[in-house]
């Protein structure tokens, strides 16, 4: 099995007009000086997946230096859904990525761990990679049942499809994303290593699939958080606006 090659996703969710494209310009630029061995992704609003695929493809650094992702998709391809889109029309935009599960849909739009496998082997049909969410509130993890939640929506969103090429999984606990707390490495390393387990299980690939840590990461805590086992890179919301805070999160996992 190949090593597995980092991964660093910038997660926009609503924020960002045309203007804020120089962002990811300037992200690409450094990249492209440094030429980081992760693999790099934003993922703006459904608005500006066009626009920035554009941007970056017309852009001297090119548009393989940094991906671009939607941050959820329809399951189906088409049809009556005011207001949806799908994986399809993601990927004719540009996109090679679609999150999908994340916490604020589940909780806002009520997604269900079957809902959210559904999108995901819509995002396959496609040909995009689900990244897929899933984490534990606070009072589950109080509860003591962090492993038991975190497990059950693993096993419940991803599909039976796949693999560690067209999957990546995010480990977000709810009471960690945008709130400036993070979990302890030991409580990251637990949850990961739950994860991994759970895939090696389930999954031939098992050992392939890349695992992300996604709350509150910012330039002054990646380097830890990426230090621990099975910690394959980042999701990362609000640090992920602006090249200035992004680009040290990367450079904690992607200029090694
Ligand atoms: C997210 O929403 O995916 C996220 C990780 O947000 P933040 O980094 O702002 O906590």
């Amino acid at each position: 099995m190949a090593a597995r090659r980092p991964l660093i996703v910038g997660n926009w969710k609503m924020n960002g007009l045309t203007a804020s494209l120089g962002e990811a310009r300037a992200l690409a630029e450094k990249a492209a000086a440094s030429r980081p061995v992760a693999e790099l992704g934003l993922c703006p609003p459904a608005t500006l997946v066009a626009a920035m695929a554009n941007a970056l493809k017309d852009s001297a650094v090119g548009a393989d230096v940094i991906k671009v992702g939607g941050q959820d998709c329809h399951a189906r391809a088409s049809g009556a859904h005011t207001g949806d889109i799908a994986a399809e029309m993601l990927k004719e935009a540009g996109a090679a990525y679609v999150i999908v599960g994340h916490s604020e849909r589940r909780a806002d739009h009520g997604e269900t761990s079957e809902m959210v496998r559904a999108k995901a082997a819509a995002a396959h049909r496609a040909g995009l990679i689900a990244i897929v969410c899933v984490g534990e509130t606070l009072a589950e993890r109080d509860a003591g049942a962090t492993l038991k939640v975190v497990t059950a929506q693993i096993r419940g969103s991803l599909p039976d499809d796949a693999t560690a090429a067209n999957t990546v999984v995010a480990y977000e606990p709810v009471w960690a994303i945008g709130t400036g707390r993070t979990p302890t490495t030991a409580q990251v390393a637990e949850v990961h290593g739950e994860i991994r387990k759970d895939l090696l299980a389930r999954f031939d690939e098992g050992a392939g699939f890349r695992i992300l840590y996604g709350g509150s990461v910012k330039p002054d805590n990646a380097a830890e958080l990426m230090a621990v086992a099975d910690v394959d890179g980042a999701l990362v919301g609000g640090a992920s606006l602006k090249a200035a805070d992004f680009w040290p999160i990367v450079a904690a996992k992607g200029l090694q």
